[in-house]
């Protein structure tokens, strides 16, 4: 997606050879305008898989996902990493290890908003090594419902996260597709 490609390019900070700061448009400011062309490219690659609902996991998920849910006119479900006193009843749960944080921590999901029917698309920010993909996966398998497949904002192709979802047979979208950080410099795959 060129005028995402163009923004890694031109405001993407390239912290280590693993890691990619988008805080100017993606993890922390957010910019509209790219988020809603990212909605809409998901909605069009994923427009004939009878999505009923979309799951993020909190926070950098949501905006991505907001929209795509917008376009594709279904409710969007982001995994909550802390438990809330409201969130009394028994919770579908995985742990996830923190690329970026380096901590295990729980997500969760009610079983209220994800059922047996539900066909759902997971969209994520980044994919690295693929554990809050798998922790969204193993969720969704819990209520028994059925995944469609992953749109992914950024894919960092070097790490495992996405030869593990082909390797399990999950159909993986990204919008852009790191090949490399080395040397400071933000390499496409394609
Ligand atoms: P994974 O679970 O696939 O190893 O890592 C994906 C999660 O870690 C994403 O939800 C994202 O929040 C975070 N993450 C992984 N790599 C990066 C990165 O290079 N930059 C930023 N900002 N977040 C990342």
């Amino acid at each position: 997606m060129e005028a995402l490609h163009k923004k890694i390019r031109e405001e993407g900070i390239v912290l280590s050879d693993q890691v990619l700061k988008v805080d100017a448009f993606l993890n922390h400011q957010i910019d509209p305008a790219l988020m809603q062309l990212i909605g809409n490219e998901f909605a069009t690659l994923f427009a004939d898989s009878g999505i009923t609902k979309i799951v993020t996991i909190e926070a950098s998920g949501i905006a991505p996902a907001i929209m795509t849910g917008l376009k594709l006119g279904v409710p969007v479900i982001f995994a909550r990493k802390h438990q809330s006193l409201t969130l009394t009843e028994n919770l579908l749960s995985a742990t996830v290890y923190s690329f970026t944080k380096q901590v295990e921590s729980t997500v969760a999901i009610s079983p209220r908003h994800l059922t047996s029917s539900d066909r759902v698309l997971i969209i994520d920010d980044f994919l690295a090594n693929g554990r809050a993909s798998q922790a969204l996966i193993s969720i969704i398998k819990q209520a028994g419902a059925s995944v469609a497949g992953l749109g992914i904002v950024i894919e960092k192709s070097f790490q495992g996260g996405r030869a593990e979802l082909d390797a399990q047979g999950y159909r993986v979208e990204s919008l852009a597709r790191v090949k490399s950080l080395e040397g400071g410099v933000v390499t496409f795959l394609d």
